[in-house]
């Protein structure tokens, strides 16, 4: 049987978190003389950020929780997406003893965070069409293994992974799957955030720096049971999302259809850019995809790269990442963009 108790480190389990004044008194209204803040203002002109902001983000969570047909309490907000993945390795993972999996190629930072916290990443890598080669994962799971990373839309491959993998993974493995949907509102499937109430080890990552535009704002989601929220709200840092941020995010929120309107552009651009690569002959493959970007397979990405570069034109070179030879990581950009892009790529002689 599934046991967070028996998964988290056991300091975290009894460690006494820090108790910010906005813990301590949670009421609204009143003469607050109790977190050392300006009561004057602040050296802004119209604004005013002298109060600390909430520190469990209640009002942004109440209507994402809306949006995501989840409970408030099934919500972690962190500074992007980083700050859940380093929270995961520091609440689950014991520096020098346990190991997590990870499956490239993918998402550079989870091997970054598990060096970080020296836990040790077991790499299986994808299969050639780039899904999860699940026999391989399974084995390389050991008595010491307490995440497995999961990222779907995939970057840099833009392909989902299959989810009769993912929730073979869920239903074998003892530990947490994280699945990183970062690229979500391009796909076609639906979330993982659906399935929380069935898989007690499961934890969904999103993000508001790629659909929702905001990649300023440092903002990224984890969804999970209640019990795992409660273990990252432990361990965060008090403050850990800012006020503007907040602020933002609540007025970002309620415009889905603002969203939804660039997803929709987004994705017909990418419709267009893919049969146009095809076509061009320094494109060798367009492999599919459900994000906002493509991962192209090309005659010569570093010479590509180059060449795109001196014209102003900026993609990722992933060559030298495992089963991406010769690629390049394109991001749907705008129809002018785009245009640019291909008009250069056509020229291209090497
Ligand atoms: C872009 C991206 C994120 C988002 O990171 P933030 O820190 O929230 O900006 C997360 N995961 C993957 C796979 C990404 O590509």
């Amino acid at each position: 049987m599934f046991s967070i108790q028996t998964l988290v480190r056991p300091h975290i389990l009894t460690l006494k978190p820090y108790s910010s004044a906005r813990d301590e008194y949670t009421g609204a209204e009143g003469i607050f003389l109790d977190a050392n803040e300006n009561p004057l203002g602040s050296a802004l002109e119209n604004e005013s950020f002298n109060r600390y902001p909430d520190p469990y983000q209640r009002k942004v969570k109440e209507k994402l929780a809306v949006i995501k047909n989840c409970s408030p309490a099934q919500i972690f907000l962190g500074n992007g997406s980083d700050e859940p993945i380093d929270l995961l390795f520091r609440a689950f993972c014991e520096p020098k003893q346990d190991n997590v999996i990870l499956m490239p190629p993918t998402y550079g930072m989870y091997e970054v965070s598990a060096d970080l916290n020296l836990v040790t990443a077991k790499k299986v890598n994808l299969t050639p069409d780039f899904q999860i080669d699940i026999d391989a994962v399974l084995k390389a799971i050991d008595r010491n293994t307490k995440l497995i990373f999961v990222c779907s839309p995939n970057n840099p491959t833009a392909n989902s992974l299959k989810k009769v993998h993912i929730r073979l993974l869920l239903s074998n493995f003892g530990g947490l799957v994280i699945v990183d949907e970062a690229y979500i509102d391009f796909a076609k499937d639906g979330s993982w955030i659906e399935e929380l109430s069935d898989f007690p080890n499961l934890v969904v990552l999103q993000t508001f720096s790629k659909a929702w535009g905001l990649a300023a704002l440092r903002l990224g989601m984890a969804f999970a049971s209640e019990e795992i929220i409660q273990i990252l709200n432990k361990i965060k840092p008090p403050y850990n999302i800012n006020e503007a941020t907040q602020q933002l995010a609540l007025q970002a929120l309620d415009h889905v259809e603002r969203k939804d309107t660039m997803v929709k552009t987004i994705l017909a651009e990418r419709e267009k850019l893919v049969a146009n690569l095809v076509k061009t002959p320094c494109i060798v493959r367009v492999y599919p995809s459900d994000a906002n970007f493509v991962l192209v397979k090309t005659t010569n990405a570093k010479g590509i790269y180059d060449y795109l570069v001196a014209q102003k034109i900026i993609v990722r070179d992933r060559s030298k990442v495992v089963l991406c030879e010769d690629s390049l990581r394109i991001t749907v950009g705008t129809a002018e963009e785009n245009a640019k892009l291909l008009e250069q790529l056509r020229q291209y002689e090497g």
